[in-house]
């Protein structure tokens, strides 16, 4: 870590002491325990950033509380990736606001991407006025100092920056499970694809240095971690920028060293860095979970050369026909974008051949949002929404059609899974993770939690298992 950053967790931790104290005065003032609320949008990173932010809350004394109904602090960490998670936003605002009304002193904050993005921030500023604190992704780590200026009483704190080369560490953590946790590897992203907005509002990339993140690992196995998953927007390009920095697979291989630690996943592989080392560092070490997720976007060459996605449609496939010859048993998933500007039915017959010819065993598919600031957002070939609606159920058929398909191949088998929680919906069941990601229902007590036991994988009901022990 630089001397910088280390001083700024001091700081950042000196905060979260003097906060503990207003709140003391607070509580005693009100006579009631304080309690907060996280309440996260997006993705696998701001579940982890939520952690972070819950963890700080919690040392400096709230109570945390799943829902924001009888919360004194509600905290929405914002994605901006689709304009639908923009719209879910004002709609919990519009909450927050009628219960703000009842409890006035009940404080509320919005961090995350949709900040970033200068009309959303403008926006939040003018029409919710009454939203306290607001800050952006590169401010996350200075929360602890917000939380106190909130608790000394001031108001409209507005903390945005467009970049950050500080990495802060050992900040309060609260993991939601025991068991298992996300661990950053770097942040931001270089790759500018032309519908993206994460660049934008998650800046340029930045690595950890491996030596910090290898002694997070550490202590989180020391403290009962077995699954482990490495974030990062593009963690093949992990290191870059940092001199003598080691490559992500040698990261992968030292992470399966530390003692304790049994299953290591990781998210997202952009598949024009995915090297050929990593492949074999995957094959080689069974710790390593079976599931590679793999952005095709589109499958054609034309579609891809727009959005700037630097592979072609053959490239994409002998890639993912070769991990799949490599890793037999490696289960594929992968994101798709229907309705990119100019994108015909052509493409997508492009697309679906893509999907016939990997097989992959589950797909997020999606519409093309329009994001403010990127090149794709003022092109004038926007395709109409029925052509969209149509190919995007053309898409959606292939994909679930061949993953059906594909998660058959288990069937009858018996394999480890990671149990993780208790069935709410059938009674003396828990649920599992299986090291390809698939999920098990199998009977079982709740002591299992946090086990990982072998299951018989017996019926499968499409992207899910019944299993028995
Ligand atoms: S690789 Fe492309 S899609 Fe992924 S975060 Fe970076 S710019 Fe966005």
């Amino acid at each position: 870590m630089k001397e910088s950053d280390i001083l700024a967790t001091k700081d950042q931790l000196r905060f979260i002491e003097e906060s503990s104290e207003l709140l003391k005065k607070n509580e005693e003032r009100s006579g009631k325990k304080l309690t907060a609320s996280v309440i996260t949008f997006g993705c696998q990173m701001n579940a982890r950033d939520s952690e972070k932010l819950a963890g700080i809350l919690v040392s400096a004394g709230f109570e945390l509380l799943e829902d924001t109904e009888d919360a004194d602090f509600v905290l929405y960490n914002t994605c901006t990736v689709r304009d639908n998670a923009n719209q879910k936003l004002y709609g919990h605002l519009g909450e927050a606001l009628f219960r703000k009304k009842k409890n006035p002193e009940m404080m509320v904050a919005v961090c995350g991407c949709l900040p970033q993005e200068p009309s959303a921030f403008e926006k939040l500023k003018k029409s919710y006025s009454f939203v306290d604190l607001i800050f952006g992704t590169h401010n996350l780590y200075a929360f602890p100092e917000y939380l106190n200026r909130l608790l000394s009483g001031e108001r409209h704190i507005y903390e945005i920056t467009d970049h950050s080369d500080s990495i802060v560490e050992d900040l309060p953590v609260l993991r939601k499970y025991p068991f298992k946790s996300g661990v950053n590897i770097m942040f931001g992203c270089n790759n500018f694809c032309t519908y993206c907005i994460v660049p934008h509002v998650r800046g340029r990339e930045r690595s950890r240095e491996s030596a910090d993140i290898l002694d997070e690992i550490r202590r989180l196995a020391g403290s009962g971690v077995r699954e482990v998953m490495l974030l990062g927007q593009n963690v093949n390009s992990y290191g870059n920028g940092i001199e003598g920095e080691i490559s992500f697979p040698e990261l992968l291989k030292r992470v399966c060293d530390i003692d304790g630690i049994e299953r290591v996943r990781f998210m997202t592989s952009h598949p024009k860095d995915l090297s050929e080392e990593l492949i074999q560092t995957i094959k080689a070490d069974t710790k390593i979970c079976r599931h590679l997720h793999l952005p095709l976007q589109s499958g054609s060459t034309r579609v891809l050369k727009e959005m700037n996605r630097r592979y072609t449609k053959e490239q994409y496939m002998d890639l993912a026909l070769h991990i799949k010859d490599e890793i037999p048993d490696i289960a594929l998933t992968t994101d798709i974008m229907v309705g990119f500007p100019g994108e015909t039915p052509a493409d997508v017959d492009d697309t679906i051949d893509v999907i016939n010819t990997v097989k992959y065993d589950n797909a997020f598919t999606f519409i093309y949002s329009k994001r403010m600031g990127t090149p794709a957002a003022v092109r004038e070939d926007q395709v109409p929404p029925d052509l969209v609606k149509e190919s995007f159920d053309r898409v959606l058929k292939c994909v679930q059609d061949t993953a059906r398909e594909q998660s058959l191949r288990w069937q009858g088998q018996t394999l480890p899974a990671l149990v993780e929680d208790v069935n709410e919906s059938l009674e003396g069941y828990v649920t599992g993770r299986l090291s390809n990601n698939m999920i098990v229902h199998f009977p079982g007590p709740a002591s299992l939690i946090g086990d990982i036991v072998p299951v018989k994988l017996e019926e499968c009901r499409g992207f899910y298992y019944m299993g028995s022990r």
